[in-house]
């Protein structure tokens, strides 16, 4: 029996092989005529599942056993991308799967390229949690994630003619062999109705009654971290209706209303919101919000009754971070169950709640700032919005004496705006409702205290702090880039992957010829694996013996794709004319990639222009094969992972100010790419690391950027350089839209008529004059470029997502690791599974 269990389980090529042909029979019930890609890649999945079940439950009992504190990353967004790689190579099973998959006529890469992505994030806020999951888990931190199991993820995109379309992302299509479905952990969540109060022992008491259910049920994903020790949980909550049928509506005789009023309900987990850094008031968002909030909590209380009846110690069993604003009715909905459920004093059900709770602001744009109308609020959460009124109340007494004979300084903080209708500010309430708010970058944290929250910051001053972002080096270097992986190891060992202040000790390296040319072939590999990625991907056709100039992100004007796109036209010019800026020109391609808010006109717009440029540029026999502009359709982790490592120059050219931390930028740095990029959020840091010299910073700083503001021309700019000027003209000639007259106009106007928000102009003569050095390098001095490529590598250490949670855990959380016990016996936990409770 012992025997026969560690076969199952085994970790050699045998032991899998043998499992995943018995999961292909007995799961899938494959044979000759049954038989698909999607089949067999599930058979792979389960199988690997089955090595790492075991080791969850163990993580669990270990952690209950401990009677450990609990980190809980509560999070709208999770952008996970495929699982199989990661947990491969996490367990240590990664040449086995291969010779198992070899063994039976298969290659890995052909089955772990069916899995699709789970896309449930929009960009960097979303991706930021799933590194957070992968660092936690690595690190032994004991830690939960909470979102919502959307049925269909970020939309797919395709170009038409130029033009973004989305496509619905069904990705749970061919089921989802990571989770595991949890019908016993569900918790009902209630909507609307009304609240009364109760007079009992001398004290108000609020009974507040929904008019509407829906039951959350959860789905778990295990999170394993580097060696298999620790595997934590990512638990999603799905909406499901209480009743199968409403029972009126059915005897009623109408059946198909009660049919769909159960799909109704159901609606609440259908579909992640697509926009990125940009608010949007809709109604079932909110709702969205206060389901995965409600349902997360409860799973929190009730893990913690489990164990303690003692309220006042819940900080030292829970840390729950938000995750930007979007979860923070967390704040009053735990001063609801403390207060109305366990009948806790106010004071003290504050105390509790403001220990417990940590906020993490992600943007500095004031159109991302979540404001809920007050009378919605007011529909949907009654109980809520009484709650929020008396957090505000009390704290506008507080803040009084901060602003001695300054009474309008209150209507700043006040979480109520008072507008018409008047709005509920998510930031505030999370701001007095936690002990600690952090930004992402040092340049981000100090723009929270002086320009978005500068009363917040006199009267919370300690609580004010930042967490530079960070990325996981396992998903991000070793997965996507295993060559690279490897050469490093060969030159400074493996201690990196899971300590990553050790990539320091390739700075020697940078030095080292054999290094230098290796590093150079593997670059050459990358950028041929790419192109086949692409060609296979989208049918695209990208010459891989080009230069990479990539800027992949969500399109947004903040992000300036559209510097890059004048830049391009800049170049394009001085080509046709023989100028100098491009004479002998190393041959570059420039790729673009990123998806667009489908209701963010400009965003779109600026697709448009950038595939119409591709259009012409790369039909015209005056500049072919010395300039090719692509976009690449639907940017998602797993495009993330082909493009990264084949990369020369790294696009981040944000207007300063504007970028909270990105961590793009920091992708490309371990990859060996070189920055083109503004002094603005974590480029800063990145160029603290690796010195300005090794890097290509222009434009205005954001103090620069601040005292322009006031007097700020962009036809002034324009009209002060020739070259800018034509480029201009060509753009708004028609050269790039003939057939489709006029449709840039709203770039145009946005540009001149309203002003160029984003400092287009006064930038763009330093970013050519930057983006000509870069070119110029690399075609002149190729050991130069190689040499500050491995620099940068070497000067990564500091943007390890390991190193950020580490930050987190001491400064806000106040947790410790918990070692999990590595256990190779199978035996006991299958009696466990099998024994009557
Ligand atoms: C890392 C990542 C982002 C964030 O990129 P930024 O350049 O920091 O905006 C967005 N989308 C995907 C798919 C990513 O992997």
């Amino acid at each position: 029996m012992q025997d026969q269990q560690k076969t199952k389980y085994g970790h050699r090529a045998k032991d899998i092989a043998q499992d995943f042909a018995e999961h292909l029979k007995y799961s899938q019930d494959a044979d000759i005529y049954h038989t698909t890609q999607e089949g067999r890649y599930t058979a792979l999945a389960l199988s690997v599942r089955d090595r790492i079940i075991h080791q969850w439950n163990q993580s669990r009992k270990t952690q209950r056993a401990n009677g450990t504190k609990r980190v809980y990353y509560l999070s709208l967004e999770f952008l996970m991308g495929r699982a199989m790689t990661n947990n491969i190579i996490n367990l240590g099973i990664e040449n086995e799967v291969r010779d198992a998959l070899t063994s039976l006529g298969y290659t890995y890469e052909e089955l772990s390229e069916v899995e699709p992505d789970a896309g449930l994030g929009n960009g960097g806020l979303g991706r930021l949690a799933s590194c957070f999951l992968d660092s936690l888990a690595t690190l032994e931190i004991p830690a939960y994630g909470y979102g919502i199991r959307y049925n269909y993820g970020i939309f797919r995109q395709q170009i038409k003619n130029g033009w973004q379309t989305e496509q619905p992302d069904n990705w749970l299509r061919d089921g989802n062999p990571w989770e595991i479905h949890r019908p016993d952990v569900v918790y009902p969540v209630q909507f609307g109705g009304d609240v009364q109060v109760i007079r009992e022992h001398g004290r108000d008491r609020f009974k507040w009654s929904g008019s509407e259910i829906v039951n959350g049920v959860a789905y778990d994903t295990p999170i394993i971290g580097y060696g298999c020790k620790t595997v934590n949980t990512l638990r999603l909550w799905s909406a499901k209706s209480p009743e199968e049928f409403n029972f009126h509506e059915f005897n009623d005789g109408d059946y198909t209303e009660a049919v769909r009023s159960k799909i109704s309900a159901e609606n609440l987990s259908q579909v992640l919101y697509p926009n990125d850094t940009l608010y949007m008031g809709k109604e079932l968002r909110l709702k969205q919000q206060y389901f995965f909030v409600a349902c997360s909590l409860a799973d929190i209380i009730n893990r913690f009754k489990r164990k303690e009846s003692n309220w006042e110690v819940l900080p030292d069993y829970a840390a729950i971070q938000l995750n930007d604003t979007h979860p923070s009715l967390a704040v009053p909905e735990l001063m609801r169950l403390l207060i109305d459920e366990e009948n806790l004093e106010w004071d003290k059900a504050w105390e509790i709640t403001v220990k417990t709770m940590g906020y993490t602001n992600h943007t500095l744009m004031p159109e991302a700032l979540e404001k809920w109308s007050l009378p919605m609020l007011q529909k949907i959460l009654p109980r809520h919005m009484q709650i929020i009124f008396e957090i505000n109340h009390r704290f506008l007494q507080q803040a009084v004496s901060y602003f001695p004979l300054q009474p309008q300084m209150l209507s700043k903080v006040s979480i109520i705006e008072e507008t018409n209708p008047k709005q509920v500010r998510m930031a505030h309430l999370a701001i007095i409702g936690s002990h600690s708010t952090n930004g992402v970058a040092e340049l981000h944290s100090q723009l929270l205290k002086k320009s978005m929250f500068p009363q917040f910051n006199l009267i919370f001053k300690d609580r004010f702090n930042n967490k530079t972002n960070g990325i996981t080096q396992r998903r991000w270097l070793l997965a996507a880039n295993p060559k690279l992986a490897k050469l490093i190891n060969s030159a400074i060992g493996d201690g990196w992957i899971t300590d990553y202040n050790q990539i320091e000790k390739l700075k020697p390296f940078a030095e080292d010829k054999n290094f230098i040319s290796d590093f150079a072939a593997i670059k050459q590999e990358n950028k041929i694996r790419a192109s086949s990625f692409l060609q296979k991907d989208s049918n695209m056709l990208i010459n891989p013996n080009t230069f990479f100039d990539v800027q992949v992100k969500r399109i947004h004007e903040y992000k300036r794709q559209l510097l890059n796109a004048l830049n391009i036209l800049l170049i394009y010019n001085d080509l046709k004319q023989g100028g100098t800026a491009t004479k002998d020109m190393e041959p570059i391609s420039f790729l673009f990639g990123g998806k667009a808010a489908p209701g963010y006109v400009n965003a779109k717009l600026i697709i448009k222009l950038i595939n119409n440029i591709a259009k012409v540029i790369n039909a015209d026999p005056a500049t072919k094969d010395r300039l090719a502009i692509h976009f690449m359709p639907n940017y998602r982790v797993s495009m993330a992972e082909a493009i990264i490592p084949a990369t020369n120059l790294s696009e981040q050219i944000s207007t300063a100010g504007t970028e909270a931390s990105g961590t793009g930028n920091m992708k490309f740095m371990c990859n060996g790419a070189l920055t083109i990029g503004t002094m603005d959020g974590a480029n800063i840091e990145i160029a603290q690391e690796v010195g300005e010299e090794n890097m290509f910073i222009f434009g205005n700083t954001e103090e620069e950027i601040q005292k322009l503001s006031l007097s700020y021309d962009p036809f002034t700019f324009v009209m002060a350089d020739k070259e800018i000027k034509d480029a201009i003209d060509l753009l708004f000639s028609g050269y790039f839209n003939i057939n489709e007259p006029n449709i840039f106009e709203p770039l145009r106007r946005s540009l001149f008529e309203e002003g160029d928000r984003y400092y287009h102009f006064a930038d763009l003569r330093m970013y050519s004059d930057a983006h000509r050095k870069a070119r110029e390098l690399y075609k002149e001095d190729r050991d130069a470029w190689n040499r500050i490529a491995v620099i940068n590598i070497a000067s990564s250490g500091k943007f390890s997502s390991d190193r950020t949670i580490a930050q987190y855990a001491k400064e806000i959380w106040n947790i410790e690791a918990c070692p999990v016990e590595k256990d190779l016996s199978e035996d006991t936990a299958l009696q466990d599974a099998v024994k009557r409770p």
